[in-house]
């Protein structure tokens, strides 16, 4: 089978994304004694940026808020009391491998156990992905499954990065879900168009409008934490989505050092809305072993979002939530 030479592009970048600590330091002009920590950090969870995502940092800047999400520190090693593996409970609520159902109305398919990306922040970096289906003949429970609940109306894309997959892969699960008559939507949550924008092509985009068109309309939700993220190519991956018709959510993880003042998370939100994208969520970090470094307290997130109340369109303003295992749905930390 032979692929598209867009499918050849982003794969491309894919493979040629960095993954050594020390080429990560020397190409960044980085200070030398963040190499021996991020070699500790990298043992747990590894290191992975595309060549995109660091043309959009500043070289010689350790305080870069987007290499601050990337970068493996030290401090990821230290057990703090109420940070656990499985905060948000995701095993309790696996009901075939590979299915997550815990919203109501919406199944979960954990399709690629893969990201393009590593964030340090990551609320899956334990996640057992190894232990998800993969090849076509696995997925046949989760479809039956599918088909005998007529309360499922939107069916999740998530992953790690469901873009990850194959053009052809994915044209596979998208004929398998416009095949059951009750799902109505399919929503893609994808931090790709932010740190590997090759990957939004016209053949996918076309995958997504063929879909729509045939009764199954496609959500996309991305991931920028950052105004800086907003740039370059993955602001034209952004605008070609929009162009494609696709409505698109964007969701914001609020993070220590990175985003907790207003000005940025107001500079995020008008990049968002000016480009077409609607602020979703601004999730409070879940409580995962290695994170509590980016820890912002609930009250000053409530703080910010106040402020972002007083400076932008109500629309901009991103709901202020957290995950909490058990629960059917995020909780809204504003009250
Ligand atoms: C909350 C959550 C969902 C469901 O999102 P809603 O927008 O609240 O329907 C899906 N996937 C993940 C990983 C989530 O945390
Ligand atoms: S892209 Fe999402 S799932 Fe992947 S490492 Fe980042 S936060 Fe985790």
């Amino acid at each position: 089978m032979s692929l598209s030479l867009s499918e050849v592009t982003w794969q491309k970048s894919l493979s040629q994304a960095i993954r050594d600590p020390k080429e990560l330091i020397s190409r960044l002009k980085l200070p030398e004694n963040l190499l021996k920590p991020a070699m500790k950090s990298v043992q747990l969870f590894p290191l992975m940026v595309p060549e995109s995502y660091l043309n959009r940092m500043e070289p010689g800047n350790p305080e870069d808020p987007l290499l601050k999400q990337i970068l493996p520190l030290e401090l990821e090693n230290e057990t703090v009391q109420g940070f656990s593996d499985d905060a948000v409970g995701d095993l309790n609520v696996r009901h075939t491998p590979g299915l997550l159902h815990k919203y109501q109305g919406r199944a979960l398919l954990m399709v690629s156990g893969a990201c393009a990306v590593h964030c340090r922040y990551c609320f899956r970096r334990h996640y057992p992905y190894g232990e998800e289906p993969r090849t076509l003949a696995e997925w046949e429970p989760v479809w039956e499954a599918l088909h005998s609940d007529t309360s499922i109306q939107e069916i999740i894309l998530s992953g790690g990065d469901p873009l990850l997959l194959t053009d052809i892969r994915l044209q596979e699960l998208c004929k398998r879900i416009s095949e059951i008559p009750h799902v109505k939507r399919l929503r893609i949550h994808s931090r790709l168009p932010v740190v590997l924008p090759d990957r939004i092509h016209a053949g996918l985009l076309e995958l997504f409008q063929q879909l729509t068109a045939g009764g199954v309309i496609v959500w996309m939700v991305i991931h920028a934490n950052h105004p800086n993220e907003i740039a370059g190519d993955a602001e034209i991956a952004i605008r070609n989505m929009l162009q494609a018709g696709i409505p698109t959510l964007n969701q914001t993880v609020l993070l220590k050092g990175i985003n907790d003042n207003a000005d940025t998370l107001v500079k995020l939100s008008e990049k968002l809305i000016n480009l077409g994208v609607v602020p979703y969520y601004l999730h409070q970090l879940d409580r995962v072993t290695g994170v509590a470094h980016f820890e912002v307290a609930e009250e000053q997130g409530r703080a910010l979002v106040r402020e972002l109340r007083t400076r932008l369109p109500g629309y901009a303003v991103p709901q202020y939530v957290r995950e909490i295992a058990g629960e059917s749905h995020k909780i809204s930390l504003l009250g």
